[in-house]
């Protein structure tokens, strides 16, 4: 006898108007793959808002199960490195866009998506970081690659509330960076500072067009929301540093010149989360259960119920949301 679960499915009509309802599913509805996972918990990213809200094409297979990111036990396997009753963690691979995804009791996927749960996270933790955590830590990784130290001097983080924000911030200030705070809700300032901002910028300085070349304030950045806001923490790193952009909050443009690189040797470091290589992913996952505080995490984390998570994703696109939310499946 096969049991149903619960899932959220977008889909689209003759006309593409798309829409988002609840329905029940079984094992055998859920798309081909090596291994089905036990979804116990996930997330509402920015992507799973514009999927739910269908404010940008991120779905690109329909019907879908949205969506990008998971943890939970591995039900059943016929990859050789996973076996009934492993934690696992998925993020990305187009998962939620082109693989039905984490919205759902259960998950079907390709065991080499999938990687294992860091000892000592709970599955609620992995998705209180979930995948806006993990590209934070990739951004803090990439700049620590380019050679960017604690004593270069401070590191602003632009999105700050959000979820990609607060994570970063969190974790260079434990590792012992000058972290600066550019954010639009300056409400917020007490509660970013709790998690280790040493100044709080207003998101207002970035958001319009600026000069090619500023007065040099920051030795990196890590940057979630493109636009104008990546062209002037461009124009306001010091020389030879280095920004790690992963977003486009703002827009997709660059609106820049090339006077950061060629008068100042900055450097724009892409980050890409999606479809990074396992080791790279490994890696993140193990920096994450060693420099993030996870009193801080919950700090910066609630947690809701699969019922909330249509609300969520309106909400998370509205910039609405405070750090991270992460969905308990149980
Ligand atoms: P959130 O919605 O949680 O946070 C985004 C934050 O950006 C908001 O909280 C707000 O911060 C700021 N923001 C919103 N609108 C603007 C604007 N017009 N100008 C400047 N800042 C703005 O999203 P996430 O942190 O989860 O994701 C951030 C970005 O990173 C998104 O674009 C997302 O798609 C991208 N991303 C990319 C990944 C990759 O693989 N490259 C992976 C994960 C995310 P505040 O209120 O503090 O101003």
């Amino acid at each position: 006898m096969s049991s149903t679960f619960k899932a959220i499915l977008i889909s689209r009509d003759e006309n593409k108007k798309q829409s988002v309802t609840t329905t029940e599913l079984s094992d055998s509805d859920l798309m081909e793959g090596d291994v089905t996972v036990a979804v116990e918990a996930t997330t509402v990213n920015y992507k799973d808002g514009l999927a739910i809200t269908g404010k940008a094409p991120v779905v690109r297979h329909w019907p879908m199960v949205p969506g990008i990111d998971f943890a939970g036990t591995v039900t059943a396997s016929t990859h050789p490195d996973w076996k009934e009753g492993d934690k696992v963690v998925l993020n990305g691979w187009g998962v939620g866009e082109t693989h039905w995804g984490a919205y759902a009791g259960k998950a079907r996927v390709k065991g080499d998506w999938l990687v294992p749960l860091p000892a000592g996270m709970t599955p609620l933790q992995a998705m209180a970081i979930g995948t806006a955590g993990y590209t934070a830590m990739l951004c803090v990784m990439a700049l620590e690659r380019y050679g960017i130290r604690p004593e270069d001097g401070p590191v602003v983080v632009t999105g700050a509330a959000g979820g990609v924000g607060t994570v970063a911030i969190s974790v260079l200030a434990k590792l012992g960076f000058t972290v600066v705070a550019s954010t639009g809700r300056p409400d917020e300032a007490g509660f970013l500072k709790d998690l280790g901002a040493s100044e709080i910028i207003d998101r207002a300085e970035f958001s319009e067009p600026g000069r090619p070349l500023g007065k040099e304030r920051f030795a990196a950045g890590i940057d979630v929301a493109g636009s104008h806001t990546l062209a002037n923490v461009l124009s306001q790193i010091s020389y030879g540093g280095a920004v790690a952009a992963c977003g486009l909050a703002q827009g997709m443009d660059l609106p820049s010149t090339v006077a950061p690189f060629i008068l100042r040797g900055v450097a724009l470091l892409g980050v890409d989360s999606v479809m990074a290589p396992k080791a790279r992913r490994m890696a993140a996952w193990q920096r994450l259960s060693q420099d993030l505080d996870m009193a801080k995490l919950e700090q910066l984390s609630r947690t809701i119920g699969f019922d909330g998570i249509i609300d969520a994703a309106t909400a998370i696109v509205d910039g609405k949301i405070r750090g991270r939310v992460a969905v308990d499946m149980t």
